[in-house]
């Protein structure tokens, strides 16, 4: 494995076509604009980023480029549906192995998000252009160094509570919004091997991914859920009586013979 961390970024790709307000703010896509924020943040590791998008075959996403991903960022809106069930399959055993996923935004409703965290995911909203204030509520974390208390987006899409996700392992962000709301911005989870951070802004007529806030939490994010350990929870391998650590005997009722290697 070589020591770069490897990140692919992955985007939709389809209102920057379809919506001239939003190709004015991401000429390149917002993917590219996503991947030159990691390219320009400096973190605690060195890295290289590739991006996918949709559009390609299998999404970009094919056996060999997750092979070679340590971290894949997911940022899509309006074509979740559009997402093959298969490379969906594909994300998640990578998840499962070790691979990080950052979710962004409006991939709260993306296919991957919704599998891994098995709850709707669903929240409520407002486009209005708010003023959105996000709290730092785990100062020690590393997903939050270089951060203030607090940072602001003069302009963002309301997202409040309830957000329908399973209780988080870790709180990172707690945003407050000009009409009141507050919602769970930041938060992480462990399926597997595999680390998850969920961050909410990212609306698309917005230039939220230029902010230097919002790329140093997505540069510290990268580095915080790259794969550590082994790989071996995608396996369920059989541990014979002769290997076991101590001397044993094999009794009582049991569907399988002494010695045999293994099933699935
Ligand atoms: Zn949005």
């Amino acid at each position: 494995m070589s020591n770069k961390l490897r990140i692919t970024v992955w985007g939709e790709n389809v209102h920057e076509h379809k919506n001239a307000a939003v190709a004015q703010v991401y000429p390149m896509g917002m993917h590219e604009c996503i991947a030159a924020g990691l390219r320009e943040t400096s973190g605690t590791d060195e890295i290289e980023v590739r991006t996918a998008t949709l559009d390609q075959p299998e999404h970009g996403l094919t056996e060999a480029v997750l092979e070679q991903t340590d971290v894949l960022t997911w940022w899509g809106h309006c074509a979740h549906g559009q997402v093959d069930d298969k490379i969906v399959d594909r994300v998640q055993q990578r998840v499962l192995q070790g691979m990080g996923l950052i979710v962004l935004h409006s991939g709260h409703y993306a296919k991957i998000f919704r599998r891994l965290l098995g709850t709707t995911c669903s929240l409520t909203w407002r486009e209005a252009g708010e003023r959105e204030r996000l709290w730092v509520c785990n100062p020690g974390h590393p997903i939050a160094q270089g951060i203030d208390r607090h940072f602001e987006l003069a302009n963002e899409e309301m997202y409040g509570e309830p957000f329908a996700i399973p209780t988080p392992d870790e709180m990172i962000f707690i945003s407050w919004f000009e009409g009141g709301e507050v919602f769970r911005s930041g938060a992480t989870w462990k399926r597997g091997n595999g680390k998850i951070f969920y961050f909410r802004p990212g609306h698309e007529t917005y230039p939220t991914y230029f902010d230097k806030n919002v790329r140093r939490v997505i540069r510290n994010a990268v580095s915080w859920a790259k794969p550590e350990g082994s790989k071996w929870i995608d396996s369920a391998p059989n541990i014979p009586v002769e290997q076991a650590c101590e001397k044993i005997v094999s009794k009582g009722l049991s569907l399988h013979k002494a010695g045999e290697a293994g099933y699935r």
